[in-house]
């Protein structure tokens, strides 16, 4: 499915906008999620340059190479396209159109190879070259009914597929590796093919928040910090629960548990338009310090998501941005006990005009897995 032109049309008019602010000329666009936000096609960075080109007016030029302008063929009349040969340099061809509209700053989205903007700069010298991020930034952070929409169904496939693992699946006495393999099999089976990652991290592993998934065999009494998220239509979904294996360990884990779940919560609650972003780390965070657990929660409450797994408004300490409608992170407090266990218990949260939605429904009360 695709949205409508229209989608993209106003995208890149509000793009212009920001351009217009920050005295930009022209935006130059890599294979990246940017790319796909303006034109709805995915694309791969490679040794051939796919790019996208929004001068401040005029139609935008998607560049592309002749073996895969096919792709990109229902493009034509709302784009340009620059359809370059084999053995041409398609830099040069950027060159070309950009002499062509004239312009002075030319703002690169991050993604971007480093080589291609060298190239760039050596034969367009008398240019100024800046970051796009200032514009993309604010563009991608506050996301429009269609992205709300396909992120929350990122989210609910992702419940269905958790809700399915927890009454099917044992995890006693098999691999980490094992019952990542089945939890993305339940996945597919909701819709969610495509995987963004899938951590499962049993008992000690636990206190490593980006555990690499390995060999090491569940036993009774494990929490496992299972934190996964899939991709549909490009929107990611993102979420942590730490079920026990068999039975709660002990007393000590149970009381951290109730902590996260608490911290969990006052973030939840404090997220709202207006709030600066470090006010919703700082909640999460006083709950947990207040415990006596502060020196155990190593990491931010959360990131943005979107089109990408983990982007601004990155929810921590020092961010002062305020949240806006329309923008969805993640509320993803932790405790972990090195050598122990973890705990994470993770959500993904748009915020409202009137306030915050959760978009994960799955229950967060210890789950006991056999
Ligand atoms: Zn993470
Ligand atoms: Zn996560
Ligand atoms: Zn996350």
């Amino acid at each position: 499915m695709n949205a409508s032109g229209n989608v993209y049309q106003s995208r890149i008019a509000r793009a212009r906008e920001l351009m217009q602010d920050e005295g930009l000329d022209m935006l130059f666009i890599g294979p990246s999620s940017d790319f796909r936000y303006f034109t709805g096609h995915p694309t791969r960075p490679s040794e051939r340059l796919t790019a996208l080109l929004i001068p401040i007016d005029g139609t935008p030029t998607v560049v592309v190479p002749r073996l895969e302008a096919p792709l990109v063929q229902d493009l034509e009349g709302e784009f340009e396209l620059e359809v370059w040969g084999e053995t041409e340099n398609p830099i040069s061809r950027v060159a070309e159109r950009v002499r062509k509209v004239g312009g002075e700053a030319i703002a690169i989205n991050d993604q971007i190879w480093a080589g291609f903007v060298i190239q760039l700069q050596h034969e367009l010298p008398n240019r100024s070259y800046h970051r796009g991020a200032s514009v993309l930034k604010q563009l991608r952070s506050v996301k429009d009914q269609f992205e709300l929409d396909l992120l929350k169904e990122a989210s609910r496939r992702t419940d269905a597929a958790w809700e399915t693992f927890t009454s099917k699946v044992s995890v006693i006495g098999r691999t980490e590796e094992e019952v990542a393999d089945d939890l993305k099999g339940i996945m597919a089976d909701h819709g969610m093919p495509e995987i963004a990652f899938c951590i499962v991290a049993s008992g000690p592993n636990g206190s490593s928040p980006h555990h690499h998934t390995g060999d090491r065999r569940i036993q009774g009494g494990d929490p496992i910090v299972m934190d996964f998220g899939g991709i549909h239509e490009g929107y990611y979904s993102d979420v942590t629960r730490t079920p026990v294996a068999g039975r709660v360990p002990d007393d000590d884990f149970t009381t951290a548990y109730n902590i996260v779940l608490e911290a969990q919560q006052a973030a939840f609650e404090k997220i709202g338009p207006g709030v600066p972003c470090q006010e919703v780390d700082r909640a999460a965070r006083s709950v947990i310090s207040q415990h006596g657990y502060g020196d155990y929660f190593i990491h931010r409450v959360g990131h943005g998501i979107g089109m990408t797994g983990h982007e601004d408004p990155y929810l921590v300490e020092g961010n002062e941005e305020l949240l806006q409608p329309g923008m969805v992170v993640s509320d993803e407090p932790g405790i972990y006990i090195p050598g122990k266990w973890g705990i994470r218990i993770e959500d993904s949260v748009a915020v409202t005009e009137a306030g915050r939605e959760r978009y994960n429904h799955v229950s967060r009360d210890i789950t006991i897995l056999e």
